[in-house]
């Protein structure tokens, strides 16, 4: 069972809205440090381990800079994420660079920062070498296809655009090697939040077994593999959260039946976690506007889809507290809203809570990793800000909340005085 608590009292948090209007994102550095020194310690074992926090999960720079102190780099999939690495002292062989039908200006900026380059296709061998020339160190994302069934976010591998395929693999070293390429690694993504641990030591398993093929047929010696992302969190009370130590373990054990034996140790292990890493220690706090009782109840919220569009665009489960009613049965059945023109806005549905009422402080859980970056302003919705925690329980603010400013931005009203339709 996976506990559901809020990392602040019901006094701190009023002390926060004083300053901080609701809706809001608040992060707890503390639950990340320790999380993070956990997953470290069970890969410890391996030398060259390195986690690479996949910044589009949480793309702030306050958050990468606690993971960085934690010998954390980056995986960026983007011009503005390398420059967000970029902005925290993240630099060189720290970033992972795993994009897929990626600008040429956006290879140029990797290879200016001297990050691994991740491709994701045979033919940006070319396209690279083209726009920014061959680095020394090249990773190649591999799409097992038939080989391997992804989990049921990810789908069948067959079907997903992503990587290579197995004949690739070998084909696009051998070009690379050609061209001077020096180190070589691969990577693949077949599972996205899935709590399953043995899932990950048979990904691993699977990419033993290729360094192992890719040493015996073509000679290619690979430093690394990166097993990506993917490890799942609990978002519902009676999940379980994925044991580390227990993937740790289990990718040890297959690396010393596989590695060690042909010759491949030294091999570095490499992951891109994002969701397991600031998703359970974020929260949407947000305060109910309104009831509405028509043919059901609904409870009526100042946060929308725009501050977190999970629920909304996949149905996904975030378990929500009513605070100061922790203790309540949860004996009333509502809906939970936005304010959207759309009627998927709903955070929940059909969900039982303790009776609610207006002015009730409402926090929304699991909401650190593709929440508010995946944040939107349709309907005229303003970003929200985000909020640090601080293990000595000061807030700090790491982003502030959107203005009607900011959303008028781009729009030129000086050509608009003039304009005639
Ligand atoms: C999204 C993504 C990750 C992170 O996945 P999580 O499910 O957040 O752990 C890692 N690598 C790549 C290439 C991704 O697209």
């Amino acid at each position: 069972m996976a506990q559901k608590h809020n990392p602040f009292s019901r006094e701190q948090l009023d002390n926060i809205i004083n300053n901080y209007p609701t809706p809001f994102h608040i992060y707890d550095e503390q639950a990340i440090v320790d999380n993070a020194r956990r997953f470290k310690k069970a890969f410890a074992w391996n030398e060259g381990f390195k986690e690479y926090f996949a910044v589009k999960a949480t793309p702030n720079p306050f958050i990468m800079k606690i993971l960085q102190e934690e010998g954390f780099g980056a995986d960026c999939s983007s011009l503005p994420e390398l420059l967000l690495a970029e902005t925290c002292g993240i630099v060189g062989e720290e970033i992972m660079f795993s994009s897929n039908d990626t600008p040429a200006k956006e290879f140029v900026k990797a290879r200016e920062l001297g990050v691994i380059i991740n491709l994701d296709d045979i033919s940006h061998i070319e396209f690279l070498e083209k726009h920014a020339g061959i680095p020394e160190v090249i990773s190649f994302r591999y799409n097992p296809g038939k080989l391997r069934e992804g989990n049921f976010i990810i789908g069948d591998p067959e079907e997903s655009k992503y990587g290579f395929t197995r004949e690739q693999i070998f084909e696009g070293f051998k070009i690379a090697r050609d061209k001077g390429v020096k180190r070589f690694g691969v990577h693949t993504f077949v599972a996205s939040n899935e709590l399953d641990p043995q899932f990950f030591v048979d990904t691993a398993d699977m990419l033993f077994e290729l360094a192992i093929a890719l040493k015996n047929e073509i000679g290619i010696q690979l430093e690394f593999i990166n097993l990506s992302g993917g490890i799942g969190i609990p978002y519902r009370p009676e999940d379980k959260a994925v044991d580390l130590e227990f993937v740790g373990e289990g990718v040890k054990k297959v690396y010393e039946e596989k590695v060690v034996p042909n010759q491949l140790h030294p091999l570095k292990i490499f992951t891109e976690y994002g969701r397991m890493v600031s998703g359970p220690y974020g929260y949407l706090v947000s305060r109910v506007l309104h009831l509405k009782n028509i043919y059901r109840q609904y409870v009526g919220l100042d946060a929308s889809m725009a501050n977190l569009m999970r629920p909304g665009v996949y149905g996904s489960y975030h378990h929500i507290s009513i605070v100061g009613k922790e203790d309540v049965p949860a004996d009333h059945l509502y809906d939970v809203t936005g304010s959207l023109c759309e009627n998927n806005d709903k955070f929940a549905v059909n969900r039982q809570l303790p009776k609610v009422d207006i002015g009730d402080l409402v926090v929304i859980h699991d909401a650190g990793a593709h929440g508010h970056a995946m944040g939107f302003n349709y309907n005229g919705k303003l970003r929200s800000a985000e909020l640090l925690l601080r293990p000595n329980s000061d807030i700090l603010e790491i982003r502030r909340a959107e203005t009607l400013d900011d959303y008028f931005a781009t729009l030129d009203f000086k050509a608009f005085e003039g304009f005639q339709a």
